[in-house]
């Protein structure tokens, strides 16, 4: 910027000078005075009666955890420690197991799953960092407990939170891909990810939703 265009932009303010009637501040003081009236007469109350009223939360509210279920009411989470290594507060602790023969989509599930909610600052990292969709956060705010202990949600705790909050229009159960999280739609997917058919040149290719990609230059249309 050259030096007449900053002198352009600096604007000079001047200590105004005090009169007589201004330095005995009755002014000031009046028009502190107005302020505080008008708040009295023009503004509605704004304190909300809790508990006899409850709160109406915005629907991202980040609140207690739970840990979905997949369609066949086994845990989604598969273990992979996504959550607990993104988490900052490092509040999840989770011990993996190796899933049983049955289950062919997945290689671990949690043996045990704890979540510190004392700890936890709500900061929905977790549920980004998740795969799967396993891990979600919940609009229940009024957690409470007798002892430290009872705030440590484990696996079950997480679950029984799905069960009450599954049916809740103020917690939909989201997932990326189709009715259940990718893990358990393994067999169904592509060896490769859609983008990697997707040659360097094309500049047009976009994805669309998740696991599908659109091009419409030199590939045309996928
Ligand atoms: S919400 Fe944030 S702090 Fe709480 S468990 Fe998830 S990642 Fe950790
Ligand atoms: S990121 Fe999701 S799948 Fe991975 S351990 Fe956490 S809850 Fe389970």
């Amino acid at each position: 910027m050259s030096q007449t265009a900053k002198k352009k932009n600096v604007r000079w303010v001047e200590e105004p000078e005090l009169g007589f009637w201004e330095s005995t501040f009755v002014p000031a003081i009046m028009q502190g005075l107005k302020t505080t009236l008008k708040h009295v007469v023009d503004r509605k109350p704004v304190t909300q009666q809790y508990p006899e009223v409850k709160p109406e939360l915005p629907l991202h509210y980040r609140g207690v955890h739970r840990l979905n279920r997949d369609e066949k009411d086994r845990v989604k989470c598969v273990a992979c420690m996504m959550c607990a290594t993104a988490c900052p507060a490092n509040c999840i602790t989770i011990e993996a197991q190796a899933a049983p023969p049955e289950w062919p989509d997945r290689d671990k599930f949690p043996k045990s799953f704890v979540l510190d909610e004392l700890r936890c600052i709500y900061c929905g990292m977790c549920e980004e960092a998740c795969p799967v969709d396993a891990i979600e956060l919940t609009h229940i705010y009024d957690l409470t407990g007798e002892s430290r202990s009872d705030l440590l949600y484990d696996r079950e705790k997480l679950l029984g939170v799905y069960d009450r909050t599954r049916n809740d229009a103020r917690d939909p159960v989201r997932t990326r891909r189709g009715v259940l999280g990718p893990a358990s739609e393994f067999q169904q997917l592509p060896a490769l990810g859609p983008a990697t058919g997707v040659p360097q040149s094309d500049r047009s290719a976009k994805a669309e939703t998740a696991g599908v990609i659109r091009t419409t230059g030199v590939e045309g249309q996928r």
